[in-house]
Order: C-alpha cells, then sequence, then structure tokens
C-alpha cells in the first residue's frame, strides 16, 4: 500500500491572487458548490458514469483526489469512492448543517467542498467517498495533470507511482 508513504504533491495553499485567478474558471454551478458547500442534482453529475482509467482531480487547484480503481457504484445518484488518492489529500471535517452530523470532505491544498464521507462503504475500508462531480475533473492515464498552480504535479505524481512499484 502507498497509503503510508508520504504525498510528493506540493499541498501549500494558493495565494489569494492566485485563489482567485483560479476561481475566475469556475461556471456558476461549481462556484455553488465548491465555493459554498452545495450539492448538485443526483444522477446528473458529469463524472457518475464514468468508468476510463485515470485519476479525479479537484476541480479548482486540480490537485488528485480520487483514482479510477477506487471508484464504485454506489446507487446514490453521485461519483463514489471507497479510498482518497492518498490520505494527505482529502481533509474531513466536521458537518453540522442540516440538523445531520456527517462528516464533510474539503481538498487539502485549496480547501473546496467536495462532498461527504459516510461509514457505509465497500471493502477494504468500509468507506463511501460521496462525491459532487462538479467538484472533481478526470484525468485519463496517460494525459498531463492539468496544474494551474504550476506546483510540478505530474513529476509528483510520476515520483508516487515509481515508488509504490
Ligand atoms: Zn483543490
Amino acid at each position: 500500500m502507498t497509503d503510508a508513504a508520504k504525498t510528493d504533491f506540493d499541498l501549500t495553499p494558493p495565494t489569494d491572487d492566485e485563489r482567485r485567478k483560479l476561481e475566475t474558471s469556475l461556471t456558476a454551478e461549481e462556484r455553488e458548490v465548491l465555493l459554498h458547500h452545495g450539492t448538485e442534482a443526483p444522477f446528473c453529475g458529469g463524472l457518475l458514469g464514468e468508468k476510463n482509467p485515470g485519476v479525479y482531480c479537484c476541480r479548482l487547484c486540480a490537485l488528485p483526489l480520487f483514482r479510477f480503481q477506487t471508484k464504485f457504484e454506489s446507487g446514490t445518484g453521485w461519483p463514489s469512492f471507497y479510498a482518497p488518492f492518498h490520505e494527505d489529500h482529502v481533509v474531513a471535517v466536521r458537518d453540522t448543517s442540516y440538523g445531520m452530523v456527517r462528516i464533510e470532505t474539503r481538498c487539502a491544498r485549496c480547501g473546496s467542498h467536495q462532498g461527504h464521507v459516510f461509514p457505509d462503504g465497500p471493502p477494504p475500508t468500509g468507506l463511501r467517498y460521496c462525491i459532487n462531480s462538479v467538484s472533481l475533473e478526470f484525468t485519463p492515464v496517460g494525459s498531463s495533470l492539468r496544474d494551474p498552480l504550476k506546483r510540478r504535479d505530474d513529476a509528483a505524481i510520476q515520483a508516487m507511482a515509481a515508488s509504490s512499484a
């Protein structure tokens, strides 16, 4: 397992200037979900049926958050994963909105809202990361990561692949 290994990605938060620039590329719906903790309608997300090999990255800062190997069909209508790309890339925050106690997940680099994690997922973790499609962007295997913050994300993902091989 690679989980115990340190991430090779630069998780330093974007500066205010960088953040403003990133936010200008968002659509109104992406803005509502990522920045204002919105939730997209179920069964509408563009990545629900995505099955190709690749990584799911943060829509705002492009940090890899999930791998295609951990995606599963949960029946909820939102893309679901049983494990993050790396423990350090997804931050869990207690969320008591709407009279419920849930665990919200955020991108560890830019802090944008992704979805929630529930304790009713499949083995081996028993976790279900229930994520909004608009919070993610899919990068197929063989394509470069978008790397809008110029953090050498491609070098990082290659280093991690090499160390886990
Ligand atoms: Zn991010």
